[in-house]
């Protein structure tokens, strides 16, 4: 997809605060510095738009990118606990599960992973916690660039195994510095914004 405008759209905490445009929702999610913030960017050609390594308990809103007027990226804080306390756990915990449990046109969730290594616990929590929600998730491995080709299956196949990733989610092998699996991350998008 041709990516033509992007913008910060909504800023919210709280569902009274959510877009009411009715608009197809992707939420964005990851652990800090997994590379999310490149992954959106990358997916909208721009720079800056979303800022990088956040870090964990300091951004605490649902961050919606609106893109060609037509979809919104929903960018969740960070998940990767080890610096927040654990009452700001909770309300990241309890924003997010609000959002997730009451929102027709959240599509699907894009989960953010680092290719190179196994999902850690925090990976595991998050996607099996999508999937108790019945999410469909669509796994980005980023970072590809960071090992060699051949070596992506294998990684792939570990993945899968560690998640017990449900059949029906797909897994797109992306980087953002060579832009590997845009397209495919694009016409995925695309596909589950019909469903
Ligand atoms: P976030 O905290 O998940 O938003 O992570 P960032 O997007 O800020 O990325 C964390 C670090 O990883 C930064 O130094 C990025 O430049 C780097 N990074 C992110 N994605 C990639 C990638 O696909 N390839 C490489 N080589 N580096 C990446």
């Amino acid at each position: 997809m041709k990516v033509t405008k992007a913008e910060l759209g909504t800023v919210a905490v709280k569902p009274e605060q959510y877009p009411t445009t009715g608009l197809p929702e992707f939420g964005l999610a990851g652990r800090s510095n997994v590379g999310k913030s490149s992954f959106i960017n990358k997916m909208l050609n721009r720079k800056k738009l979303a800022r990088t390594s956040q870090r964990p308990g300091k951004t605490q809103t649902l961050n919606f990118y609106l893109i060609n007027e037509m979809v919104y990226f929903v960018d969740v804080p960070g998940y990767g606990f080890a610096k927040v306390s654990k009452t700001e756990r909770e309300a990241w915990g309890k924003m997010i599960e609000t959002y997730i449990q009451n929102r027709d046109q959240l599509k699907a969730v894009l989960q953010i992973i680092d290719i190179r290594h196994e999902p850690s616990k925090d990976d595991r929590a998050m996607y099996e916690w999508l999937k108790h929600y019945e999410i469909p998730v669509i796994l980005i491995a980023t970072k590809a660039d960071k090992i060699p080709k051949g070596k992506w299956d294998k990684h792939c196949k570990v993945i899968r195994e560690v998640l017990n990733k449900d059949k029906e989610d797909p897994l797109i092998v992306f980087s953002s510095e060579t832009a590997q699996g845009k397209e495919e991350a694009w016409n995925t998008i695309l596909a589950y914004m019909k469903k």
